[in-house]
Protein backbone atom coordinates (compact mmCIF):
# COMPACT_ATOMS: atom_id res chain seq x y z
CA UNK A 1 0.00 0.00 0.00
CA UNK A 2 2.52 2.36 1.19
CA UNK A 3 4.58 1.38 -1.80
CA UNK A 4 1.86 1.98 -4.19
CA UNK A 5 1.17 5.55 -2.37
CA UNK A 6 4.94 6.54 -2.89
CA UNK A 7 4.83 5.19 -6.41
CA UNK A 8 1.43 7.31 -6.94
CA UNK A 9 3.03 10.37 -5.40
CA UNK A 10 6.44 10.20 -7.27
CA UNK A 11 4.50 10.03 -10.45
CA UNK A 12 1.87 13.34 -9.37
CA UNK A 13 5.75 15.12 -7.93
CA UNK A 14 6.81 14.47 -11.22
CA UNK A 15 4.09 16.10 -13.43
CA UNK A 16 4.54 19.06 -10.68
CA UNK A 17 8.47 19.44 -11.37
CA UNK A 18 9.75 23.00 -10.27
CA UNK A 19 7.21 23.93 -7.68
CA UNK A 20 10.35 24.14 -5.23
CA UNK A 21 9.36 22.90 -1.47
CA UNK A 22 9.35 25.88 1.18
CA UNK A 23 11.11 24.22 3.75
CA UNK A 24 15.18 24.35 4.15
CA UNK A 25 17.48 20.77 3.86
CA UNK A 26 16.54 18.44 6.28
CA UNK A 27 17.87 19.29 9.75
CA UNK A 28 18.69 23.09 9.14
CA UNK A 29 16.37 25.87 10.29
CA UNK A 30 15.55 28.77 8.14
CA UNK A 31 16.30 32.26 8.38
CA UNK A 32 13.87 34.57 9.80
CA UNK A 33 11.89 36.59 8.07
CA UNK A 34 8.47 36.95 6.13
CA UNK A 35 5.78 34.04 6.11
CA UNK A 36 3.56 33.01 9.00
CA UNK A 37 6.36 33.31 11.31
CA UNK A 38 6.54 36.98 12.03
CA UNK A 39 2.44 36.11 13.30
CA UNK A 40 3.55 34.17 16.27
CA UNK A 41 2.08 36.68 18.34
CA UNK A 42 -1.03 37.03 17.04
CA UNK A 43 -2.77 34.72 18.91
CA UNK A 44 -2.26 36.60 22.19
CA UNK A 45 -5.19 39.04 21.19
CA UNK A 46 -7.25 36.14 22.51
CA UNK A 47 -7.88 33.92 19.47
CA UNK A 48 -6.85 30.67 18.84
CA UNK A 49 -5.04 30.97 15.08
CA UNK A 50 -5.32 28.13 12.44
CA UNK A 51 -2.66 28.33 9.50
CA UNK A 52 -3.15 25.50 7.00
CA UNK A 53 0.24 24.12 5.32
CA UNK A 54 -1.83 22.78 2.36
CA UNK A 55 -2.25 18.78 2.59
CA UNK A 56 -2.94 17.62 5.93
CA UNK A 57 -0.67 20.06 7.31
CA UNK A 58 -1.27 23.09 10.47
CA UNK A 59 -0.12 25.23 12.74
CA UNK A 60 -2.42 26.14 15.90
CA UNK A 61 -1.47 28.53 17.96
CA UNK A 62 -3.63 28.77 21.13
CA UNK A 63 -4.34 31.76 22.97
CA UNK A 64 -2.10 31.01 25.91
CA UNK A 65 0.87 30.52 23.96
CA UNK A 66 0.76 26.89 22.85
CA UNK A 67 2.18 26.63 19.00
CA UNK A 68 1.16 22.94 17.85
CA UNK A 69 2.40 21.76 14.58
CA UNK A 70 0.15 18.44 13.03
CA UNK A 71 1.33 16.51 10.48
CA UNK A 72 3.98 18.53 9.47
CA UNK A 73 4.81 17.77 5.97
CA UNK A 74 6.35 21.43 5.25
CA UNK A 75 7.47 20.53 1.65
CA UNK A 76 4.06 19.19 0.03
CA UNK A 77 3.55 20.55 -3.69
CA UNK A 78 0.89 22.72 -2.36
CA UNK A 79 3.21 24.45 0.61
CA UNK A 80 3.23 28.33 0.93
CA UNK A 81 6.38 29.31 -1.29
CA UNK A 82 8.88 30.70 1.11
CA UNK A 83 6.87 30.65 4.29
CA UNK A 84 8.90 29.98 7.04
CA UNK A 85 8.75 27.21 9.66
CA UNK A 86 7.24 28.79 13.14
CA UNK A 87 10.51 29.51 15.58
CA UNK A 88 9.18 27.88 18.73
CA UNK A 89 6.42 24.59 18.68
CA UNK A 90 5.88 23.08 21.64
CA UNK A 91 4.34 20.07 20.14
CA UNK A 92 4.06 18.03 16.92
CA UNK A 93 1.25 15.54 16.46
CA UNK A 94 1.50 12.75 13.55
CA UNK A 95 -1.73 11.16 12.68
CA UNK A 96 0.44 7.87 11.22
CA UNK A 97 3.55 6.78 9.66
CA UNK A 98 2.86 7.78 5.84
CA UNK A 99 5.60 10.16 4.80
CA UNK A 100 3.02 12.58 3.81
CA UNK A 101 1.85 13.13 7.36
CA UNK A 102 5.38 12.46 8.83
CA UNK A 103 6.84 14.81 6.78
CA UNK A 104 9.82 17.13 8.19
CA UNK A 105 8.52 15.77 11.82
CA UNK A 106 12.59 15.36 12.61
CA UNK A 107 13.80 18.50 11.29
CA UNK A 108 10.90 20.75 13.21
CA UNK A 109 11.71 18.62 16.24
CA UNK A 110 15.46 19.27 16.12
CA UNK A 111 14.88 22.98 14.67
CA UNK A 112 12.67 23.78 17.69
CA UNK A 113 12.46 21.01 20.67
CA UNK A 114 9.09 20.05 20.55
CA UNK A 115 7.39 17.28 22.10
CA UNK A 116 6.36 14.62 19.50
CA UNK A 117 3.01 13.34 19.98
CA UNK A 118 1.85 10.03 18.24
CA UNK A 119 0.78 6.38 18.28
CA UNK A 120 3.67 4.83 20.40
CA UNK A 121 5.24 2.42 17.73
CA UNK A 122 5.51 5.42 15.12
CA UNK A 123 7.24 7.47 18.03
CA UNK A 124 9.65 4.90 18.59
CA UNK A 125 10.78 4.98 15.43
CA UNK A 126 11.17 8.28 14.33
CA UNK A 127 14.43 9.19 15.87
CA UNK A 128 13.75 11.63 18.51
CA UNK A 129 15.33 12.25 21.83
CA UNK A 130 13.35 9.68 24.04
CA UNK A 131 12.62 12.49 26.48
CA UNK A 132 10.76 14.67 23.59
CA UNK A 133 8.74 11.31 22.86
CA UNK A 134 5.11 11.11 23.74
CA UNK A 135 4.30 7.83 22.34
CA UNK A 136 0.59 6.60 23.08
CA UNK A 137 -2.53 5.34 22.02
CA UNK A 138 -6.61 5.88 21.20
CA UNK A 139 -7.92 6.90 24.36
CA UNK A 140 -4.72 8.86 25.66
CA UNK A 141 -5.16 12.67 26.31
CA UNK A 142 -2.16 15.33 26.86
CA UNK A 143 -1.92 18.59 28.16
CA UNK A 144 0.05 20.98 26.32
CA UNK A 145 0.05 24.79 27.98
CA UNK A 146 -3.69 25.76 27.28
CA UNK A 147 -4.60 22.53 24.21
CA UNK A 148 -5.91 19.14 25.80
CA UNK A 149 -5.14 16.58 22.78
CA UNK A 150 -6.81 13.35 23.07
CA UNK A 151 -5.65 10.33 20.67
CA UNK A 152 -9.01 9.08 18.99
CA UNK A 153 -9.36 6.44 16.25
CA UNK A 154 -8.74 6.91 12.56
CA UNK A 155 -9.85 4.09 9.97
CA UNK A 156 -6.85 3.94 7.45
CA UNK A 157 -3.44 2.07 7.55
CA UNK A 158 0.07 3.15 9.25
CA UNK A 159 3.52 2.21 8.29
CA UNK A 160 6.98 4.36 8.54
CA UNK A 161 9.43 4.06 6.21
CA UNK A 162 13.06 6.53 7.13
CA UNK A 163 13.09 6.93 3.42
CA UNK A 164 12.69 5.27 -0.04
CA UNK A 165 15.34 2.49 0.28
CA UNK A 166 14.13 1.17 3.28
CA UNK A 167 11.33 -1.23 4.03
CA UNK A 168 8.71 -0.02 5.51
CA UNK A 169 7.87 -0.92 9.32
CA UNK A 170 4.39 -1.01 11.63
CA UNK A 171 4.12 2.21 12.86
CA UNK A 172 1.08 1.12 15.05
CA UNK A 173 -2.36 2.61 14.74
CA UNK A 174 -3.43 5.32 12.42
CA UNK A 175 -4.83 7.99 14.86
CA UNK A 176 -7.22 11.53 14.56
CA UNK A 177 -7.01 14.12 17.21
CA UNK A 178 -9.24 16.17 18.92
CA UNK A 179 -7.52 19.48 20.76
CA UNK A 180 -9.70 21.29 22.91
CA UNK A 181 -8.43 24.85 23.80
CA UNK A 182 -9.24 26.20 27.32
CA UNK A 183 -11.99 29.22 26.98
CA UNK A 184 -11.68 28.36 23.00
CA UNK A 185 -12.84 26.01 20.38
CA UNK A 186 -12.42 22.87 19.83
CA UNK A 187 -10.97 21.34 16.54
CA UNK A 188 -10.84 17.63 15.96
CA UNK A 189 -8.30 16.71 13.23
CA UNK A 190 -9.24 13.53 11.38
CA UNK A 191 -5.99 12.54 10.03
CA UNK A 192 -6.04 9.64 6.93
CA UNK A 193 -9.56 8.44 7.90
CA UNK A 194 -12.57 6.81 5.90
CA UNK A 195 -16.17 7.47 8.00
CA UNK A 196 -16.24 4.90 10.90
CA UNK A 197 -19.46 5.04 13.41
CA UNK A 198 -17.19 6.42 16.30
CA UNK A 199 -17.37 9.91 14.80
CA UNK A 200 -20.79 10.11 16.46
CA UNK A 201 -18.80 9.12 20.18
CA UNK A 202 -16.38 12.00 19.41
CA UNK A 203 -19.50 14.06 18.82
CA UNK A 204 -20.71 13.05 22.45
CA UNK A 205 -18.06 13.57 24.13
CA UNK A 206 -16.69 16.49 22.52
CA UNK A 207 -18.64 18.30 20.72
CA UNK A 208 -15.97 20.07 18.26
CA UNK A 209 -16.46 23.23 16.92
CA UNK A 210 -14.52 22.41 13.90
CA UNK A 211 -13.62 19.68 12.07
CA UNK A 212 -10.75 19.39 9.99
CA UNK A 213 -11.35 16.33 7.58
CA UNK A 214 -9.60 15.07 4.65
CA UNK A 215 -11.89 15.06 1.15
CA UNK A 216 -9.50 13.90 -1.79
CA UNK A 217 -10.75 10.74 -1.68
CA UNK A 218 -8.64 7.53 -2.77
CA UNK A 219 -7.04 7.01 0.24
CA UNK A 220 -9.37 8.57 2.73
CA UNK A 221 -13.01 10.38 2.48
CA UNK A 222 -14.24 12.24 -0.22
CA UNK A 223 -16.59 14.75 -0.37
CA UNK A 224 -20.07 12.55 0.14
CA UNK A 225 -18.02 10.40 2.33
CA UNK A 226 -17.07 14.00 4.37
CA UNK A 227 -20.72 15.18 4.08
CA UNK A 228 -21.64 12.11 6.21
CA UNK A 229 -18.79 12.24 8.58
CA UNK A 230 -19.96 15.82 9.34
CA UNK A 231 -23.28 14.74 10.27
CA UNK A 232 -22.24 12.14 12.50
CA UNK A 233 -19.81 14.67 14.34
CA UNK A 234 -22.66 17.43 14.82
CA UNK A 235 -22.29 19.57 12.23
CA UNK A 236 -19.34 21.12 12.73
CA UNK A 237 -17.38 23.88 10.59
CA UNK A 238 -15.38 21.83 7.96
CA UNK A 239 -12.15 23.04 7.20
CA UNK A 240 -11.13 20.58 4.03
CA UNK A 241 -7.84 19.19 3.95
CA UNK A 242 -6.18 16.46 2.14
CA UNK A 243 -7.13 17.49 -1.56
CA UNK A 244 -5.75 18.59 -4.55
CA UNK A 245 -1.96 18.22 -3.58
CA UNK A 246 -2.33 15.55 -6.27
CA UNK A 247 -4.51 15.19 -9.03
CA UNK A 248 -5.02 11.47 -7.40
CA UNK A 249 -6.70 13.84 -4.12
CA UNK A 250 -10.12 14.70 -6.58
CA UNK A 251 -12.45 15.98 -4.18
CA UNK A 252 -12.93 19.86 -4.02
CA UNK A 253 -14.67 21.84 -1.35
CA UNK A 254 -16.97 22.54 -3.85
CA UNK A 255 -18.04 19.42 -3.81
CA UNK A 256 -18.28 19.22 -0.53
CA UNK A 257 -20.55 22.07 0.08
CA UNK A 258 -22.95 20.43 -2.67
CA UNK A 259 -22.41 16.72 -0.87
CA UNK A 260 -23.40 18.40 2.74
CA UNK A 261 -26.38 19.44 1.11
CA UNK A 262 -27.40 16.38 -0.35
CA UNK A 263 -27.14 15.18 2.63
CA UNK A 264 -29.03 17.56 4.43
CA UNK A 265 -26.14 18.90 7.32
CA UNK A 266 -26.05 22.45 7.81
CA UNK A 267 -22.48 22.13 8.52
CA UNK A 268 -20.59 25.07 7.23
CA UNK A 269 -17.48 24.78 4.64
CA UNK A 270 -14.64 26.83 6.16
CA UNK A 271 -11.90 26.54 3.20
CA UNK A 272 -8.27 28.00 4.14
CA UNK A 273 -6.35 29.75 2.61
CA UNK A 274 -3.05 27.91 2.18
CA UNK A 275 -0.31 30.15 4.44
CA UNK A 276 -2.55 32.65 5.94
CA UNK A 277 -3.02 32.67 9.59
CA UNK A 278 -6.97 32.71 10.22
CA UNK A 279 -8.78 33.11 13.55
CA UNK A 280 -10.82 30.68 14.99
ZN1 LIG B 1 -1.95 7.84 4.98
Amino acid sequence: MRNKLMAVTVGALLGLSGMAAAQPPEGRGPPAGKGPAKKEAAATAGKAELTWWGHAAFVLRTPGGATLAIDPWFSNPKAPQGAQWPEQVDAILVSHGHFDHVGETKALQQKTGAQVFGCYELVSLLGVPQDKAMGGNVGGTFKVKDATIHFVEAVHSSSYAADEKSPAQYAGAPMGFVIQIDNGPTLYHGGDTGLFGGMSQIAERFKPTYALLPIGGHFTLDPAGAAQAARLLGNPTVVPMHYGTFPLLAGTPDKLEADLKKAKSNAKVKSLEIGKATAL
